[in-house]
């Protein structure tokens, strides 16, 4: 399910250093084709090795054109259908599109906080490094269960 550049969407993030694709993908396989020589397409980003992808849709969800779409495999996406996410700073619309042309839209809150912050103990204590090596490393403070029916225990 690799993704695709819409290349009549992309503007190339009007040139800057490194493009909002580029800086997302995990896999560092988004490219900008500057000067049109690997692609034909001057401007235009592109996935440099598709079959590496890890389908994660973090290149989809940021780019600010929603020029990048994946290409799924036909028993999810039937061929004609898409699924396209539009992210906002606190919610993502995912557009479901059905080969007879149907459409759907689903929208979603994806913040917890402030977009640019976050909190990763979410109101938890802490993490206690000392017990690091101890099962339920964590919330062994918080959990209840039974020690002895966990695999690591
Ligand atoms: S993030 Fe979107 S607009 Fe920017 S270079 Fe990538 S595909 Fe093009
Ligand atoms: S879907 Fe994920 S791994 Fe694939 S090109 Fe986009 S950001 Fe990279």
């Amino acid at each position: 399910m690799p993704t695709f550049v819409r290349t009549d969407k992309c503007d190339g993030c009007k040139g800057q250093d490194k493009t909002a694709c580029m800086y997302i993908c995990p896999h560092d396989l988004m490219m900008l084709d500057r000067d049109g020589s690997e692609t034909g397409h001057a401007m235009k980003a592109y996935n440099q090795e598709p079959e590496q992808c890890w389908e994660c849709y973090s290149c989809i969800k940021i780019c600010p054109q929603n020029a990048i779409e994946a290409r799924p495999y036909a028993d999810i996406v039937p061929l004609g259908a898409s699924v396209q996410p539009l992210r906002g700073t606190d919610s993502i619309m995912w557009t479901i599109k059905f080969r007879n042309g149907t459409k759907k839209r689903f929208k979603f809150p994806i913040r917890t906080t402030p977009e640019g912050s976050i909190d990763p103990y979410g109101g938890k204590p802490e993490a206690d490094m000392s017990k690091i090596a101890e099962p339920g490393f964590f919330n062994g403070g918080l959990c209840e269960c039974d020690r002895s029916e966990l695999i690591c225990a």
